[in-house]
């Protein structure tokens, strides 16, 4: 990828970004209330992932912060959260969406969801990978209740915003706009107008 060069992430899909360590990877939703599932893998050895428990279990908050460094399973820093351009509004707690989630609220038949473009993304630059990390969820709106509740409030993060990672490591980055559209009560993840495209640049 050339320097700057943006990449639009359609709509219900994912794409792969490889970084080399000192890079950043800038990740915009232009329509604003669009969640980003993250994935990232060691280039090195894909059996190295970005862990949002392991992370969130050092940094003492279920919330990515900017100035975090996103730790790997093995509890190696993978990334740095540079810049926060979305005020807060991340999550770290909802699994990447997948077939049977969809199933679970009614949905027959066949939904595109983070999990399909984690692996098709994966695959359409050389990688079979057998996990789904749970993702860092970008522009999801999520909260822990003092009862233990979770919730999903509206998604209101505005047109624009975006969050900046620096790459500590080389690392391939999976961004999906999540495909969630099915009409839930209290869970409305996206936009009620529907998904839409997410921005991606590497600098
Ligand atoms: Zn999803």
């Amino acid at each position: 990828m050339k320097p700057m060069e943006k990449v639009t992430v359609p709509a219900k899909q994912g794409r792969a970004f490889r970084l080399n360590a000192g890079q950043s990877i800038t990740i915009e939703t232009p329509k604003g209330s669009q969640a980003a599932d993250f994935f990232a893998f060691n280039a090195e050895n894909v059996g190295e992932w970005l862990s949002a428990n392991h992370t969130w279990v050092t940094t003492f908050n279920v919330k990515p912060r900017q100035g975090d460094q996103l730790l790997s399973r093995f509890r190696r820093p993978m990334l740095e959260f540079e810049k926060d351009g979305a005020e807060g509004t991340h999550d770290m707690m909802i699994a990447a969406c997948d077939q049977f989630r969809y199933e679970f609220f009614g949905h027959e038949g066949h939904h595109p969801s983070c999990s399909e473009n984690l692996h098709l993304a994966m695959r359409r630059i050389g990688y079979q990978i057998d996990v789904v990390p749970q993702p860092v969820n970008f522009f999801t709106n999520t909260a822990v209740l003092e009862d233990g509740s979770f919730v999903s409030p509206p998604n209101t993060v505005a047109p624009g915003s975006f969050v900046t990672l620096k790459a500590l490591m080389d690392v391939i980055c999976v961004v999906s706009a999540c495909p969630f559209d099915l009409p839930v009560d209290g869970w409305p993840i996206n936009s009620d107008s529907g998904p839409s495209e997410l921005v991606v640049s590497v600098q």
